[in-house]
């Protein structure tokens, strides 16, 4: 059996038999796999701390006929500051659901992996708010998932000044003369425009950086929230549950 190295992140993490857990790591190498990893639930296995949502770091794997076993791992972020914080774990449990709901075995996860340690850092910094965070995230996923929202330009004509009407159905931003054809349109702030083209733009190292009014902060959850009901149409458990908490 071929052992190899792989870097990754856990996603998610469930308890098998009496010993074991399952794995769901999104890999630089294979994308998204699931991993056993055996024996990670017995007192002192040294699996068990690489065995945790959030754990980021080089996995030594072997692939069998149907799946991947562990059997060692160098964790170099644990990101445990999150773990003293019931929101930020919430929102990192919500980033690492959406991830694994958009990604798949053997296709490259490299821009999934880096937009997800990025924003799990952004919580543990808390330099800026979590919903902002998440607004974010949810933009640059969609980006990357190739299903951006057209910002540079009229959906609909492709004129050069989208102006500012945001609908979700026709995905982007429509201009004055477009508007009579479209029924969702929702008007939104200049500095909204700006900063949905900066999120698509950008690296993922840049993106964690600004603040934003909050009447942009209100904008930002209205656009998300139509666009992903429609383009992800998937109630992820982590974000419901945290909605109704606070
Ligand atoms: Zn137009």
């Amino acid at each position: 059996m071929n052992q190899e190295s792989i870097m990754g992140m856990v996603l998610s993490s469930t308890s098998v038999g009496e010993y074991d857990k399952r794995l769901v790591i999104l890999t630089k190498e294979h994308g998204k796999i699931a991993v056993f990893a055996k024996g990670a639930r017995r007192p002192n296995c040294a699996l068990l701390a690489c065995s945790q949502p959030f754990a980021f770091g080089t996995f030594q794997v072997y692939q069998g006929k149907s799946s991947y076993t562990v059997v060692a791992a160098d964790i170099t972020n644990y990101f445990e500051t999150l773990r003293t914080d019931l929101e930020a774990i919430y929102y990192g449990m919500y980033f690492c659901e959406f991830t694994d709901y958009l990604t798949r075995e053997n296709v490259d996860g490299t821009e999934f992996l880096k937009l997800l340690y990025q924003s799990l850092r952004a919580l543990s910094k808390k330099t800026i708010p979590y919903t902002l965070i998440r607004y974010i995230f949810e933009f640059k996923c969609m980006t990357i998932n190739g299903e951006a929202p057209q910002v540079f330009e009229c959906v609909k004509c492709g004129k050069g000044e989208p102006g500012i009407l945001f609908s979700a159905k026709a995905g982007g931003l429509v201009c004055e003369s477009c508007k009579g054809q479209i029924k969702d349109t929702i008007e939104i702030d200049e500095a909204t425009v700006y900063t949905l083209q900066f999120i698509i733009a950008s690296n993922i190292e840049k993106l964690f950086t600004f603040h934003v009014s909050e009447s942009v902060m209100e904008n930002l959850r209205v656009c998300a929230a139509r666009y992903l009901s429609l383009y992800v149409g998937h109630t992820f458990h982590s974000i419901s549950f945290m909605e109704n908490l606070y």
